[in-house]
């Protein structure tokens, strides 16, 4: 499914993110940034052992080996991934505290301003949250979706592309995005 907002594109679309070949990927990481199972062992696995390293790196020289708080974003290369960046975000784990709504916007805004700050104008998300760290899907897709659309209703940037794992993960964005716009 693609629309247009504000000259912008939004596509939903199901598949892998790591063929994805826009400029940017997002990683749905863990704090550490030494990563992890799903989304994240997906892309260190194609983007090659040199991703590990920039991670690293960013971890000591950063972060002062502090975590990388929940919501916040950092930039690395893409190495052998057909994509030139990869942004890593840490999604809130679902307790229902009442505070993971905020959190899951913070990822996708600051994922994009980050993007948009390095000029890139095209970016792919993966469905940050709703896998291990158990953030409803029907709950999450439309504080992401909603997030997108404001941040592209606000200015030009060019393409955002949701990329589902499933097609029933696809059918539930699908589904939401009907009904925001
Ligand atoms: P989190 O810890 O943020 O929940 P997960 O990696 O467990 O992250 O899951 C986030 C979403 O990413 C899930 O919907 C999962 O199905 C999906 N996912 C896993 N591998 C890929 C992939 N290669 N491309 C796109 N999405 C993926």
């Amino acid at each position: 499914m693609r629309t247009e907002i504000n000259g912008n594109l939004l596509e939903l679309k199901a598949g892998d993110i790591t063929r994805q070949r826009t400029e940017a990927i997002v990683n749905a990481a863990n704090g550490s940034l030494l990563g992890g199972g799903g989304v994240d062992g997906a892309i260190h696995r194609a983007a090659g052992k040199e991703l590990l390293e920039e991670c690293k790196r960013i971890r000591k020289e950063v972060l002062n080996d502090h975590y990388l708080p929940t919501g916040e974003a950092v930039l690395t290369k893409g190495y052998q991934l057909p994509a030139s960046y990869v942004i890593h975000t840490v999604g809130p784990v679902w307790n229902n505290r009442g505070d993971e709504p905020r959190l899951l916007a913070n990822c996708y805004q600051n994922s994009l301003e980050l993007s948009r700050n390095k000029g890139v104008s095209s970016i792919s998300f993966p469905s940050i949250s709703t896998g291990v760290y158990g953030y409803p899907i029907n709950q999450a897709a439309p504080v992401a979706l909603q997030t997108i659309i404001n941040f592209l209703q606000a200015q030009a940037f060019g393409d955002v592309v949701m990329t589902l794992f499933s097609e029933q993960d696809y059918q539930v964005y699908k589904q939401t995005l009907k009904e925001l716009l």
